[in-house]
């Protein structure tokens, strides 16, 4: 048996079979080939499999929203067979006698500037296109696509990097658990994996040799087992059982109230990421849903969600959801969450970047689809709206503007909606600094700690190697938090907690002290909050420290 410690992001034990899954090459090398006829069969071979590919997402995007809208894949599939790109191909394999893995990055290349040159503004929004047609073509040439594996039993899958957007495809109920080389304890693949409820251990050094070998991993030492003898297997099935009967055990306080032992009552939230999320946040009996990541409808896609299949999805939400408050959270990508046709370019520092509300306000159309899309859903049930990213008074003011113009466009063409409550996220040392003003222009704050602690302690969450220096529990996050409360409640407004660490129950005592209406978690931490809140005396001295910044 081989043992691996790596780190843990969830405390809970997966037992199956590994899939391997290849690292996705970003960089295409240039390798001489002595049979160009096979290079161009394998060519071939892609170019049939991705013009299939695309024949499927064109009926599926006819059906989901539509021809029009489904029309970008024609375009793609245009694009494929475009005799001058293919011709280019060709020409880079046989003249130079090189893989076809180069001949098409270098096609792309010429291709793109040739478009990106153009005067005309179609044309030139093409270069995404192609971009998109050539990324298939390379992804079907090394073999190594995530979304062709059709996981016939549930697997855990072995990566050496897991994007957001390659998390949220994946198939929850074939997915016992995952395990990575890279990704810091606090990504987004992380919280992911979290709001997913799966197990998955990160720094883990993974092999191909690992494919179809039974494994086990233990979130709670953070170890990874191959090929376990069968004593060892019966061993953690049993710490499996023991797992299972203690949330059985929990499971007793789903229908409790969320209040401490002094009669305090706390609004008790789950985090979702995707639609199939709620089933988590009702069986846990969550009071609502305080973070809906509604970026990941944006990502894995090949381009935007339209209006329709956004409003679908939040009207399912809140209608399952049934009169209980749901937050969505306007679209936060940029950093590690990319999708391709925003064309964001290449950034120095992109957590300091060009993302989330940043990237609405600066293209509103995105923006106001959006909007829209949740104002119709808010006639199904209560939606609530927050934005991301906030660091100044002229951006919430400049929101609000834009929201009125959206409820106003609906309204002249008598379009339902409800009320929504607008809210702010306090993730940045500057708007919980000015929380004082922000807080008079919304209804509620939600922090974000995630992002306060990578802000307020200059430390990058994605860099797994700063994961000992990333500390939530540091006094300057802390006093922040207690200050916001602060500010938030002299002016009537709500303030939250929808960060991982709302779901820290060492801190839920100080947390509930500070005065915090909401903690808003992933659904597998709800029962131990709900635990934990139930067990907390406010009417007693505490035994904490508190932060003590006011
Ligand atoms: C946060 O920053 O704490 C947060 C909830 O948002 P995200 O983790 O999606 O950046
Ligand atoms: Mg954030």
């Amino acid at each position: 048996m081989e043992t691996i410690q790596g780190k843990s992001i969830l405390n809970k034990i997966a037992i199956g079979r590994i899939l391997y899954h290849r690292k996705s090459e970003s960089q295409v090398v240039r390798r001489g080939v002595s049979d160009v006829r096979e290079e161009i069969g394998r060519y071939e071979e892609a170019l049939r499999k991705a013009e299939a590919e695309l024949e499927v997402l064109y009926e599926k995007a006819c059906q989901e929203v539509g021809k029009v809208n489904a029309a970008v894949f024609e375009v793609h599939k245009m694009m494929l067979t475009d005799e001058d790109y293919r011709d280019s191909v060709y020409n880079i394999i046989t003249s130079q006698r090189v893989n076809a893995e180069y001949a098409v990055a270098v096609t792309a290349d010429n291709f793109r500037r040739l478009f990106s040159e153009m005067e005309d503004e179609y044309f030139k929004a093409r270069a995404v296109d192609v971009k998109d047609v050539s990324d298939r073509l390379l992804t079907l040439l090394s073999g190594n696509s995530l979304s062709g594996h059709v996981l016939s039993e549930p697997v855990i899958l072995a990566a050496y990097d897991l994007a957001p957007s390659e998390t949220v495809q994946l198939e929850k109920d074939m997915l016992l658990g995952f395990v990575t080389e890279q990704g810091s304890l606090n990504s987004h693949t992380a919280i992911l994996a979290r709001t997913m409820n799966i197990p998955a251990l990160v720094s883990v050094p993974v092999k191909e040799e690992w494919d179809g070998k039974t494994a086990v991993i233990d979130g709670e030492t953070g170890t990874l087992y191959i090929d376990p003898d069968e004593d060892f297997l019966r061993k953690m099935g049993k710490k499996k059982e023991d797992e299972e009967n203690r949330e059985r055990l929990l499971m007793e306080l789903k229908d409790e109230e969320d209040v401490t032992l002094d009669g305090t009552r706390i609004r008790l939230y789950g985090n979702i990421g995707s639609v199939s999320d709620v089933a988590d946040v009702l069986k846990y009996n969550a009071a609502g849903i305080g973070l809906f990541r509604s970026e990941f409808l944006y990502l894995g896609k090949e381009t935007y969600p339209t209006e329709e299949e956004q409003f679908l999805a939040y009207r399912h939400v809140a209608e399952m959801m049934a009169g209980k408050e749901v937050i969505i959270r306007t679209l936060d990508i940029g950093a590690d969450k990319t999708a391709g046709y925003f064309d964001l370019g290449k950034e120095e520092n992109p957590a300091m970047g060009f993302r989330a509300i940043r990237i609405c306000l600066e293209r509103p159309e995105v923006f106001k689809t959006q909007l829209r899309a949740i104002y119709r859903a808010s006639a199904f049930g209560k939606i609530s709206v927050m934005f991301p990213m906030i660091t100044s008074l002229w951006e919430v003011k400049r929101i609000k503007e834009i929201v009125e113009n959206v409820k106003k466009e609906l309204a002249s063409r008598s379009v339902p909606f409800g009320q929504v409550a607008l809210g702010i996220m306090i993730e940045t040392p500057a708007a919980a600094v000015i929380s004082r003003d922000l807080a008079r222009e919304v209804d509620f704050f939600s922090i974000g700690t995630n992002d306060l602690t990578q802000y307020v302690l200059a430390i990058d969450r994605q860099n797994d190697k700063l994961d000992m220096f990333y500390d939530s529990h540091h006094p300057a996050v802390l006093k922040l938090i207690e200050y916001v409360a602060k500010c938030g409640h002299e002016a009537g407004c709500m303030v939250g907690i929808c960060g991982e660490l709302g779901a820290d129950i060492t801190l839920t005592e100080e947390f509930l002290r500070m005065g915090i209406d909401e903690l808003s978690v992933s659904p597998a931490f709800l029962l131990p909050v709900r635990q934990k809140i139930r067990m907390t005396d406010l009417g007693n001295p505490s035994s904490l420290s508190t932060s003590g910044l006011l």
